[in-house]
């Protein structure tokens, strides 16, 4: 088998099975296997392809046509131009959430405040605390994640960014793991950060049953925010602002319809100044809010 027929015998594996981004998924995969771009492609097509690889290459492409995300398959993918390793057991980095990297350091950049300390819950792979440290090298991070099979992930991707964050393992919704943040010194108080950053799971049960086949194969953990889909909204926003100082800015992903909702949350909880910010396909995105003095 030629390159050329391997490439086309991928693209209709996908066509075929009517996956929409056939064309870019047949590229991603046959690149990462098969090691040639499309310019070496169309050099190359005549050329017989290795065999091992185009038989790699083919179950990939299967595998893909029955809705397994390509992002799993390639075991990477890119966030805010930074490379993360991704794979079963985390959530795959959304373009969406880059529109909550950017207004966080809008708010910062704003402020000419280089060195914020930013806790980001519910981190994932960590593509939001490890996008914030390197926009802003002064900055200071803590990931909380609670699941063990998101936990290599979010390691390896702040290592291999050779990024300033701290891991914290625990569940966000237990007021527990707010102890690790009580001062030594003045008793009972807390420790106060900058910023409260957060890509909850804020699907709803409606939504959780009827999920995209991609999304089916990503951690239900991940993306069920309870019946409304606002559980971990009401409780970051009270539990958490306990280590959020005056001032201090709570920055929330949001579904596309749970603007208002949030926004709500919010202003109930005691934050100020909330808006609601809208991603590039102009869907609302991001919430914000600041604890009031
Ligand atoms: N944006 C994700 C989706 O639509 C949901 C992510 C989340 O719940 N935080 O699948």
């Amino acid at each position: 088998m030629t390159n050329g027929q391997l490439f086309d015998h991928i693209k209709n594996t996908l066509k075929n099975a009517g996956k929409e981004d056939a064309d870019f998924d047949a590229k991603c995969i046959f690149e990462d296997i098969v090691g040639l771009d499309m310019l070496n492609l169309a050099l190359h097509r005549s050329d017989e392809a290795d065999g091992v690889k185009a038989e790699n290459a083919m179950k990939l492409a299967e595998k893909r046509a029955e809705g397994y995300p390509l992002q799993y398959l390639l075991g990477k993918w890119e966030f805010y131009g930074l490379n993360f390793k991704v794979g079963e057991g985390v959530l795959i980095p959304r373009p969406d959430t880059e529109t909550l990297v950017d207004t966080v350091v809008n708010h910062f950049a704003a402020k000419k405040f280089y060195d914020p300390q930013i806790i980001d819950l519910c981190s994932g792979t960590g593509c939001i605390a490890v996008s914030l440290q390197k926009t802003m090298p002064k900055s200071k991070l803590i990931a909380v994640e609670l699941s063990s099979d998101a936990m290599p992930y979010l390691v390896e991707n702040i290592r291999s960014n050779n990024a300033d964050v701290k891991i914290l393992k625990g569940d966000v919704m237990d007021g527990r793991l707010l102890d690790n943040f009580k001062d030594e010194e003045s008793e009972g108080d807390y420790r106060q950060l900058d910023c409260i950053v957060s890509n909850p799971p804020y699907l709803t049960a409606e939504e959780m049953s009827d999920l995209q086949t991609e999304v089916t194969f990503e951690p239900a953990s991940a993306l069920d925010g309870g019946n409304d889909g606002l559980k971990f909204y009401r409780v970051i926003s009270c539990l958490w602002k306990e280590i959020l100082k005056d001032g201090g800015l709570l920055a929330f992903e949001i579904g596309y319809r749970q603007g208002e909702d949030v926004a709500e949350i919010l202003r109930k909880g005691g934050y100020t100044d909330v808006k609601i910010i809208k991603d590039l396909g102009g869907n609302d995105r991001v919430v914000t809010g600041i604890k009031q003095g």
